[in-house]
């Protein structure tokens, strides 16, 4: 996988890393409140799950995307694969909004889009469509898969499958979204799309 570094580089812990903004810079949009929580408590959450639980085990001296590779379909690391995979989601999350940010992209990232939705606005309906559709907890992305561009959802902490490069994602879990716009998800990943996606994030994940 590309995209951010979530650290946790050889020296037995994974760290939290920081927010790309001040936790009120997406007002109105997603709340200083919801952010509070949701970085706050969720993630850095766990990240403290899983640094317990790989605690003096042989995943304790790997990086996040290591681990998440090794215990990946393992039932028997399942908890240790969802705290780390909802360590890399949530950074990803993070990183893929800005304040000021949504709308039609410009440049290659735009270019590539328009060939391989057809338009902008079929990107949109169709990122809407998987973040509206995934049934309960999970997450919305665009990625990479060899030289197209797709949509795709995941359930719960699972992360793209290995081979696929995110570029995108929208976290749908209620606790993403609850306090702003309570059942309304609609709402939500419609002022994602409008007025928070990170595109210059997603040109940086596309073109390596
Ligand atoms: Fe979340």
């Amino acid at each position: 996988m590309v995209g951010v570094s979530c650290a946790g580089s050889g020296d037995g812990t994974i760290k939290l890393p920081s927010l790309p903004y001040n936790a009120d810079a997406l007002e109105p949009y997603i709340s200083e409140e919801t952010i509070r929580f949701h970085y706050g408590k969720h993630h850095s959450g766990y990240v403290k799950k899983v640094n317990r639980m790989i605690k003096g085990t042989a995943y304790a001296n790997l990086g996040l995307e290591a681990i998440i590779q090794k215990t990946r379909g393992n039932a028997d690391e399942i908890g240790i694969f969802n705290n780390a995979a909802q360590v890399f989601n949530h950074t990803f999350y993070w990183n893929s909004m800005k304040p000021g940010g949504g709308g039609a992209p410009t440049g290659i990232i735009a270019e590539k889009i328009e060939a391989d939705f057809g338009s902008y606005d079929a990107f949109k309906t169709a990122f809407a469509s998987a973040a509206l559709s995934q049934f309960g907890s999970g997450w919305a992305w665009l990625v990479k898969d060899g030289d197209a561009l797709k949509v795709i959802k995941t359930s719960n902490a699972d992360t793209p499958a290995e081979g696929l490069i995110p570029l995108l994602t929208v976290d749908v879990w209620e606790h993403a979204y609850y306090l702003d716009y309570q059942n309304r998800r609609a709402d939500y990943v419609d002022a994602y799309l409008q007025h928070l996606v990170n595109w210059e994030f997603a040109e940086t994940n596309l073109v390596g």
